[in-house]
């Protein structure tokens, strides 16, 4: 069957979050956790799912711009598509006119994002796998045909991402049967929203020890006497051997940035997250260079907007932890070329996930990192977030602090059709009963 795409849907759906501060930080202080959903349907009735990630208002901005890319996409075939899936990633990226909007960054990314994320749930469903498997299996030369190398040769070449391919063969069964035993190592953020109160950090704090977590990231970068409380309590709570970190989303200026977590430096953060202006890759180098020798790393991503973003992180020695993200780059084939870049820079990846979607999404790419680029689980942990799971057809598992692979086909973003109707924004029932706009 050639799966032509006969139509492409893209609906505003929220979850209102705010309400209970889960996902508050120092800059997103009442997050409504959103998503535009794409469907994508096909001739023979299979369906894709996509989405892209936002936290409440301006989703319908995003829906917008999908909209403005389904001519690009309905009249397709699959075949077509992921026979020249890296001309297919241009012709989205580079429409003489779209790209004006971006170029691949911005609303207009994140609208590239939804649609590819549904392409490539709908490659996996027709070939009847789960997509880490449907990536695992490629060969190589498959994979390198699916990344656009423009903009990134000076860092990284075919020839060389091909060549870390080749090498990670060997081991790749083995590592294959150990994540489908042990799963991918996670770590937890759900504890220590900014907003929460001490007593509830506590709570969940202990509940999550309970449950095996064994790494935690506490937001930071409201309030200095605040930070130091939180992070003591936490510090005391989970012990000297389990893992901290901390998370600033972009609070700060440089200078400031390295005074305060200096001040936080003793209860000894593996990293400080996104501590200041996602774009400013001089001030990332400079705030690694000041932070290293109090044993500290920078982590940032969720917010870069593209390779090319990433290339010159890794050039400058900017980053010592590489988080992308499912939704912010240009889906599975953007994330391929940060991988292999990142893994040719020797910098650990650790994803982004939480919001709405992103933990089911992104569980996939890592599941890939490991058994095929980087083999390596050294200072390797995959975010998770406990909210809205249940939301999800095919929603995450995890065992004992571990992502546990998926193993429906498709990309595990399919929402059931219930949740999508009460959420739509503004009609659904959760909107209408609710007065908080
Ligand atoms: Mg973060």
């Amino acid at each position: 069957m050639l799966h032509t795409i006969v139509d492409l849907s893209v609906r505003d759906v929220r979850f209102p979050t705010s309400l209970e501060q889960h996902g508050s930080d120092a800059m997103h202080t009442d997050p409504d956790y959103s998503a535009a959903y794409v469907v994508i349907e096909t001739d023979c009735g299979l369906k894709g799912f996509g989405l892209t990630f936002t936290v409440g208002r301006g989703t319908e901005i995003v829906v917008c711009a999908v909209k403005a890319l389904a001519a690009l996409v309905v009249g397709k075939s699959l075949q077509g598509i992921v026979s020249d899936f890296r001309g297919f990633y241009r012709l989205l990226t580079s429409d003489g006119q779209l790209r004006w909007l971006g170029p691949e960054k911005g609303v207009i990314q994140l609208a590239t994002a939804a649609v590819l994320n549904a392409v490539w749930d709908l490659w996996a469903r027709a070939e009847g796998k789960p997509l880490w498997k449907l990536l695992t299996d490629m060969d190589p030369r498959q994979i390198i045909s699916c990344i656009d190398f423009r903009y990134i040769t000076d860092a990284l070449t075919e020839e060389e991402a091909l060549d870390i391919l080749m090498k990670a063969k060997e081991g790749k069964q083995l590592r294959e049967k150990e994540m489908l035993k042990e799963g991918y190592p996670a770590y937890t953020t759900s504890c220590a929203w900014l907003n929460y109160s001490d007593q509830r950090l506590e709570q969940l704090c202990t509940d999550a020890l309970k449950s095996g977590w064994t790494k935690f990231k506490v937001k930071v970068g409201a309030d200095l006497e605040d930070d130091i409380r939180r992070c003591r309590l936490i510090r005391q709570m989970i012990g000297p051997k389990n893992t901290l970190m901390i998370d600033a989303n972009q609070r700060w200026d440089v200078a400031e940035a390295i005074s305060w977590v200096s001040s936080l430096a003793e209860f000894k953060p593996l990293w400080i997250e996104e501590p200041t202006s996602p774009d400013d890759i001089l001030g990332h180098a400079a705030i690694s260079k000041a932070l290293a020798p109090l044993g500290i790393g920078v982590a940032s991503g969720e917010q870069c907007h593209n390779r090319v973003m990433f290339k010159q992180f890794l050039q400058a020695s900017a980053l010592q932890f590489v988080q992308i993200d499912s939704c912010r780059l240009g889906s599975v084939n953007e994330n391929l070329a940060v991988l292999l870049m990142a893994h040719k820079f020797q910098v650990p990846v650790c994803p982004h996930a939480g919001g709405v979607g992103l933990c089911e999404l992104v569980q996939h790419l890592i599941l890939f990192d490991y058994i095929c680029v980087s083999g390596s689980l050294s200072n390797r942990m995959c975010e998770y977030v406990d909210h809205l799971h249940e939301h999800f057809t095919s929603p995450v598992v995890i065992h004992d602090a571990h992502y546990m692979p998926p193993k429906d086909p498709g990309y595990s973003c399919e929402m059931l059709e219930s949740s999508v109707q009460r959420h739509q924004y503004p009609e659904g029932d959760v909107w209408k009963q609710n007065t908080k706009k």
